[in-house]
């Protein structure tokens, strides 16, 4: 942490930083200018301490973070790649993982009929949400329990792990039963309470990012998890709130390297939500695997037109058939298979 003193800073104001930096086990380096003090804070955890401890002191001008605030999340903390097993599946490792199926399970031939559907097609997770976090409250909030057992039994019946939300903290054991991922929503990624208690679960987590956040806010998100001894946490890419209304959100590709970059963590891409509208989707799904993405979460519905959620940015059957195999050569392009 970079703390710059204001012109005429008295010495006393540039001791009171230093008082405040030797209390919290810190080291510092002065730097005396002729115009202007400049403080240097140096300790392993500065990017965990608040810049208002400084900010709030007399004569500061400015406090600058240099150490990210995420820390377990960081390639610093661990160099290898990290993988997530569920059911017989890798996520993170050579080779790309699909998840698919509808948006909200909405009754057992609707999610059966899907999961054959997908399985056929070459996915390996079903997705399928049970609890739905709606804009409006007057909207299909999913079937809950029901459609917990429901994704149970489809589950048992055709083989696929599954995949779906959980959106309170009370509730991730028994959403747990039914899973083999529990998924954090968008708007919740900054749930710390459901973080916390995901994390105290273990149980393999996707993490979406919040539509309006940075991906260092994503990371020190997944630091939650990762602080309560979950190291089963996927990242998920579903795109952004930008001023661009063209699609339903802004894919941010660039999130993809960057994530490899500065986490070990896998990253997958949902190109529905992002997208918005079907026909955009398989474009958007082929950017991902060409920029490294570890694996796909897309929206498939046996007959779109009859969903009650996400209707026009859900594939048909034969639409995401089509998008698997244009998948393939991408993916061995750049050194995968699906
Ligand atoms: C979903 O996957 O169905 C969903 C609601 O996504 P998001 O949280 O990214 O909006
Ligand atoms: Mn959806």
């Amino acid at each position: 942490m970079i703390i710059e003193m204001k012109t005429g800073a008295s010495r006393a104001e540039v001791d009171s930083v230093v008082q405040k930096a030797k209390s919290l086990g810190l080291g510092v380096q002065l730097n005396l200018g002729t115009d202007k003090t400049v403080v240097a804070l140096l300790g392993g955890h500065t990017g965990q301490l608040a810049t208002d401890l400084f900010a709030v002191l007399p004569g500061v001008e400015s406090v600058t973070r240099i150490m990210k605030p995420y820390k377990l999340s960081s390639r610093e903390v661990k160099k290898q790649n990290t993988t997530v097993n569920v059911g017989g599946v890798e996520i993170g490792g050579n080779k790309f993982v699909v998840m698919a199926g509808p948006c909200a399970v909405e009754s057992e031939t609707q999610l059966m009929e899907a999961a054959r559907i997908v399985k056929a097609a070459g996915a390996t997770i079903l997705r399928g949400g049970a609890f739905k976090p709606r804009t409006s409250p007057f909207s299909f909030q999913g079937l809950e329990e029901v459609g917990l057992a429901l994704l149970a039994r489809v589950r048992e019946e055709i083989g696929l792990p599954v995949v779906t939300e959980v959106v309170d903290s009370h509730e991730v054991a028994i959403v747990a039963k039914s899973a083999d991922i529990l998924q954090v929503g968008s708007r919740n990624m900054q749930n710390y309470t459901l973080l916390t208690s995901i994390g105290k679960s273990k149980w393999p987590v996707v993490l979406k990012r919040g539509f309006s956040c940075t991906v260092t806010e994503w990371l020190t998100a997944a630091d939650y998890l990762l602080a309560e001894g979950n190291n089963n946490v996927i990242l998920c890419e579903r795109g952004i709130r930008t001023f661009e209304d063209t699609t339903r959100f802004s894919l941010d590709i660039g999130a993809i390297p960057v994530i490899k970059k500065a986490s070990h963590l896998p990253v997958i891409v949902d190109p529905s939500h992002a997208a918005g509208h079907h026909d955009l989707v398989p474009a958007l799904a082929k950017a991902a695997v060409a920029a490294g993405a570890d694996g796909l979460l897309i929206e498939v519905h046996p007959n779109p037109a009859e969903a009650l959620v996400d209707g026009l940015q859900s594939l048909n059957p034969v639409e995401f058939a089509r998008l698997m195999e244009e998948l393939r050569p991408i993916a061995r392009a750049v050194g995968r298979t699906i």
